[in-house]
């Protein structure tokens, strides 16, 4: 599944996540040289593209599911990449975000936009985009091809299930996998 220049077409997001799965992406250090000779980063917050390109090779999508939003830009990303990567354990599980699935989203709300304000209460809901009954794994809104937990992800995982997939094979690290 590898482009025309023989670089893997990367694409990554952060929905309902914290940023710290691509801190852990940053974290590869050095080795950075070697990804940037295997992938080309065609959108997502480490560069500054606007729109989601077309043919994607890879998504890595980080954060859980937790707005209109977030589910419009999975469901994007599904339809534009070959392979889409759940990244990190809010992708995967739902994990923090999720937490305020025992409550639901009008108590949320509530607490964040009328009991904890003094001036001018209220829900921005010309600004703010409407929050899902219920936090969502990614595997809930799209198909997801390949997990990759940990929260973060280490950084030696991430280079290592890019590697592999350049090398057009499924990642093979089950054994390494850390959750939480
Ligand atoms: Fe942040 Fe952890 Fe969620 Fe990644 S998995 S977005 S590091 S809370």
């Amino acid at each position: 599944a590898v482009s025309t220049n023989g670089k893997l077409r990367v694409a990554t997001i952060w929905l309902d996540g914290c940023s710290g799965c691509h801190m852990s992406f940053l974290d590869i250090d050095e080795n950075i040289a070697r990804i940037a000779n295997l992938v080309d980063i065609v959108y997502g917050p480490l560069v500054d593209f606007k729109e989601i390109p077309e043919n994607i090779d890879v998504a890595l999508i980080e954060g859980a599911v937790s707005n209109e939003e977030d589910r419009e830009h999975a469901l994007e990303l599904r339809a534009k990449s070959k392979l889409v990567v759940a990244f990190g354990d809010c992708a995967v599980t739902g994990n923090v975000p999720s937490m305020r699935n025992w409550c639901g989203a009008t108590a949320v709300l509530d607490r964040a936009y009328n009991e904890n304000v003094d001036e001018q209460p209220g829900v921005p809901y010309q600004v703010v985009p409407g929050l899902l009954p219920t936090v969502l794994p990614l595997k809930e809104v799209i198909k997801v091809d390949f997990h990759l937990p940990g929260c973060p992800p280490s950084a030696d995982l991430i280079l290592e299930t890019l590697k592999q997939l350049c090398a057009g094979r499924t990642p093979q690290l089950t054994s390494r996998f850390c959750f939480g």
